[in-house]
């Protein structure tokens, strides 16, 4: 899955071509990448053609691209392995190319997006806007208070400039549940997937399953400046990448990897006391976490 920085390094990819652009063509490859739009194909070409782009805007792992003058907004969904990649007006993006649209920019250039997924675990849709609860901006790169339906019980990240620090480490502090599954919960902070997550907890010498509430109000301020720490980093190289799926709008690879500290080094020595790097099973998928800094709850 893509966390945050890989999502982020699309939007800012995407923002300076789709900002102000004008749709001028839509071409569904493949109906399957539409599974989220009521209205099938036919109304999903209909609709964007001759519609003008304002931006795109993320929250969390979601992207999305407001219409001017409609209180509508196209959704994109990466899943595990979508991809938003950006052409010339001639390019092809290759056999797993689900959606292009070609889009006019205000200087008149033309330029091309191409919606490429191999699994097709991704989509986009075309859906209705919501006022924002909160009645903040919806999410980076918009000032309106209008969120898609489907963004919208999506919890704020913690890079958004409206993310309540006091409230979040409130919620957390409310959790009996292992620290880590709490920052995956996307309803209390946004963003946050197995690799970051590992990263911030690494970064605060804290194992994945202590329970959330046993965190004091200052390890809960440490860890959450450790999560937006790592995503500031990340963002600086591009992303993690652990297979060629993530990418940005140019097909290329993030760096993070090399910069990771704990998750997939098992077996490797910690960087900061020697200690072992081991991978535990976690909600069907992996921990990482260093032996000796990142003691189990029980024997701390
Ligand atoms: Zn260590």
């Amino acid at each position: 899955m893509p966390e945050l920085p890989e999502v982020e390094v699309v939007r800012r990819g995407l923002e300076p071509a789709v900002s102000g652009s004008v749709i001028t063509g839509v071409t569904v490859r493949d109906v399957r990448s539409l599974k989220r739009h009521q209205g099938g194909s036919e109304d999903f070409v209909h609709a964007l053609t001759g519609a003008t782009l304002e931006g795109a805007v993320r929250r969390g792992k979601f992207v999305w691209f407001p219409l001017r003058g409609s209180h509508h907004a196209l959704v994109a969904h990466l899943g595990m392995s979508g991809q938003m990649l950006m052409g010339d007006g001639v390019s092809d993006f290759g056999s797993h190319l689900r959606i292009r649209l070609d889009l006019e920019k205000p200087t008149g250039e033309p330029v091309t997006v191409g919606f490429v997924d191999q699994r097709i675990f991704g989509s986009m849709a075309l859906e209705q806007m919501e006022p924002v609860p909160d009645g903040h901006p919806a999410g980076r790169g918009w000032p309106a208070a209008e969120i898609p339906h489907s963004v919208s019980h999506i919890a704020r990240d913690p890079l958004d400039p409206f993310f309540d620090d006091r409230a979040f480490v409130a919620a957390l502090r409310s959790k009996k549940t292992g620290v880590k599954r709490a920052l995956l919960d996307q309803n209390l902070m946004s963003g946050v997937g197995n690799i970051y997550a590992d990263e911030a907890l690494w970064a605060t010498r804290v194992h994945y399953d202590r329970p959330a509430s046993s965190l004091s109000v200052a390890l809960s301020t440490t860890l959450l400046a450790q999560v937006r720490d790592v995503f500031h980093r990340a963002l600086s190289e591009g992303g993690t990448s652990f297979d060629s799926q993530y990418v940005n709008v140019n097909g290329q690879s993030g760096y993070f990897s090399r910069s990771l500290q704990a998750y997939g080094r098992a077996g490797e020595a910690c960087s900061r006391c020697g200690g072992l790097i081991v991978r535990e099973r976690f909600m069907n998928r992996s921990s990482y976490r260093c032996e000796r800094c990142q003691k189990p709850p029980s024997t701390r």
